[in-house]
């Protein structure tokens, strides 16, 4: 199982990562990134860690 966080006060809300996500574990609430998903249906395929441009999406596996 995957942990996904986003760090809002460096998300700068370009959407890449909910647009990216194949397991519509992120989303964007209020011009920001956010866990809006399961962590459970997160695939650990690391695509919103690639795809965000300010480093505030992070993935951990437990
Ligand atoms: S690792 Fe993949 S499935 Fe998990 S939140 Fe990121 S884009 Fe979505
Ligand atoms: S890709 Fe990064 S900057 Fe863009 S919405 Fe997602 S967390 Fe925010």
């Amino acid at each position: 199982m995957y942990l996904v966080q986003v760090d809002r006060d460096k998300c700068e809300g370009c959407g890449e990562c909910a647009e990216a996500c194949p397991g519509s574990v992120l989303g964007m609430v209020d011009g920001k990134a956010e866990v809006v998903g399961s962590n459970d249906d997160c695939l650990g395929c690391e695509t919103c860690v690639t795809v965000c441009p300010s480093g505030a999406v992070t993935l951990q596996e437990l």
